[in-house]
């Protein structure tokens, strides 16, 4: 994954001050580094029998998509509130200042299914561990083999909020 790492981009001061965006628009746009992204995905679940990949608004669609085309299975939406068109299940979650809130349709598993959840970036790990409870709170039947993300920032310790789950990332800074 070395060459997918450098391909990574930085955007000092974005969309914040102090904030450096790990801006992942070229690795998108270079064929040889997305299909060796999906690839590194695929060959980590191709034998785990996943019914479905869920990925979080909005760039963990992307990658959600793409494993679930290469494993056979279904893709599964976690979105900002207000985006989902049928009955919805809500988890609101702290953010450093006021809260934000996600949502899945309420249809979204059928029991038992086995699912990984993706996203792009492990930061501080909040949207991740919103995702796992309001997940677990509302299907309590489905397995959540995994949490893959494309990037972890060592540096913030979201992992300690989702210590109760395995996770796997490709790519770490
Ligand atoms: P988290 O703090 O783990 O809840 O991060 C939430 C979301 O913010 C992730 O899904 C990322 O897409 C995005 N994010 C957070 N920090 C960064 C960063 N430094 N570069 C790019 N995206 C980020």
């Amino acid at each position: 994954m070395e060459s997918v790492k450098q391909i990574i981009r930085d955007i000092p001061d974005f969309p914040k001050e102090g904030i450096i965006f790990k801006d992942i628009t070229p690795l998108l746009a270079d064929a040889s580094a997305f299909g060796e992204t999906i690839n590194a995905l695929k060959k980590r679940y191709v034998d785990k029998e996943i019914d479905r990949v869920v990925g979080v608004e909005a760039r963990g669609f992307i990658f959600a998509s793409a494993l679930a085309y290469a494993l056979g299975a279904g893709t599964t939406m976690v979105r900002k509130p207000g985006k989902l068109p049928y009955k919805t299940y809500q988890e609101t979650y702290s953010l450093e200042y006021g809260t934000d809130t996600i949502e899945i349709h309420q249809d979204a598993f059928q029991p038992s299914e086995r699912i990984v959840l993706i996203d792009d970036v492990l930061a501080t790990g909040g949207t991740l561990a919103a995702t796992l409870n309001l997940i677990r709170k509302n299907f309590e039947s489905v397995e959540i083999e995994e949490v893959a993300f494309l990037i972890e920032l060592d540096f913030l310790n979201g992992r300690e909020k989702l210590k109760d789950i395995p996770i796997h990332s490709l790519i770490h800074y």
